[in-house]
């Protein structure tokens, strides 16, 4: 058996950041061992509360240091009082943007065991992926305000969509469902947005063609978002871009019935820099320090983390560990009905894996 060693650059944060990152290591560890790969970690402690005491989220060479990681664990980053901005263009952008993380991808299944809130998302039937473009389109810095506080005062933000970035997402998406189920959806909305979006139609038409092994088609965001909720065994890769992506993937986790299992990859697809993975979840100040979040957010983001390291088989052996805890025992955390603390549920876990 080869042994790999992979550099991982951990970042609890924030709240239960630092609560499921613990859990996500073990699970590592475990699977490592059966597999022959090695970890080795490095933990840093860049968080909202770093902000509070020190005035940043990380120090002045913090990307350098993390430009040597083959991957990038994140816990979560918030704390009450310090504005979201702060973390997201303090901690999360620069990292996005700098290692050109331009694809966030994000599986949504409803696991046996676990109730969705929906009656048309029947367990084991819903298992589709978000990829959404991770570093233009709308959430652009261009744009301005004019005439304040006059009755002519004006806001305009404008959307930027490249040829390279679309492309690239619509290769990345149509490749991954040529993996899967072999069908994607494009996010659109050219019948209302008649410059950007006619354009992101027209790439993903172009690109289509060289994937003929895909079938697909494309759905407005508003319809898209119903049959989401009518009817979301239907889906299998869903693309869209910055804006439409963000909202579809926090929709589809909710469908999925806890926000405390979804899981989110920033994926750097060419490799040349480091990818990092994060539980869908933030801090929870709400029941941080109780030792009773889910872990399975942080678990399943670790076993995208091994996927994304060439190790699908033992990737795969952590989604039949999450899958078979769901669905063959009654240890669960809180939010999913149950009373059992992060240690107890991360033990039966464990257990089967
Ligand atoms: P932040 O400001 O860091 O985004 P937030 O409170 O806005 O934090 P979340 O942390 O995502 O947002 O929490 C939303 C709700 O879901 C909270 O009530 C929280 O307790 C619950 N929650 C989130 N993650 C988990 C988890 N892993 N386990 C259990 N409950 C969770
Ligand atoms: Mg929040």
């Amino acid at each position: 058996m080869t042994h790999q060693n992979h550099r991982i650059a951990l970042i609890p944060g924030d709240g239960i950041g630092t609560e499921v990152l613990p859990p996500a290591r073990r699970v590592l560890d475990a699977v490592g061992r059966r597999h022959g790969i090695g970890f080795s970690y490095t933990s840093y402690d860049w968080s909202c509360e770093r902000y509070v005491r020190e005035g940043s989220m990380m120090p002045e060479d913090g990307l350098d240091r993390l430009r040597e990681a083959d991957a990038i664990l994140l816990g979560a980053v918030g704390y009450p009082g310090v504005p979201d901005h702060v973390s997201l263009w303090g901690l999360l952008i620069p990292i996005r943007r700098t290692f050109r993380q331009y694809v966030n991808l994000r599986p949504v299944r409803v696991f046996e065991g676990v109730d969705s809130p929906l009656r048309s998302a029947a367990a084991g039937e819903v298992d589709l992926v978000v990829v959404r473009e991770n570093v233009e389109g709308e959430y652009s810095e261009i744009g301005g305000r004019l005439n304040h506080g006059t009755p002519e005062e004006l806001a305009v933000q404008e959307a930027v969509f490249t040829r390279t970035g679309v492309t690239r997402i619509a290769d990345y998406a149509f490749s991954l469902a040529a993996r899967r189920r072999g069908k994607l959806t494009s996010a659109t909305k050219s019948n209302g947005i008649i410059h950007t979006m006619p354009f992101w139609d027209e790439l993903i038409a172009e690109r289509a063609a060289e994937h003929s092994g895909v079938t697909w088609d494309q759905e407005h965001i508003d319809a898209l978002a119903a049959k989401f909720v009518l009817d979301p065994a239907r889906f299998d890769v869903v693309v869209a871009s910055n804006l439409f992506g963000d909202i579809l993937s926090d929709l589809a986790a909710a469908v999925a019935g806890s926000i405390g299992i979804a899981p989110a990859a920033n994926l750097n697809p060419e490799r040349d820099f480091p990818s990092m993975f994060e539980p869908v979840h933030g801090s929870a100040p709400d029941i941080a320090g109780q030792g009773i979040a889910n872990p399975l957010g942080a678990i399943w983001s670790a076993a995208l983390m091994l996927d994304h390291l060439g190790h699908p088989e033992a990737a795969g052996d952590i989604d039949n560990a999450i899958t078979a805890v769901l669905a063959k025992s009654d240890v669960r955390t809180r939010d999913l009905g149950g009373t059992a603390t992060t240690e107890e549920f991360t033990e039966k876990l464990l257990e089967l894996l």
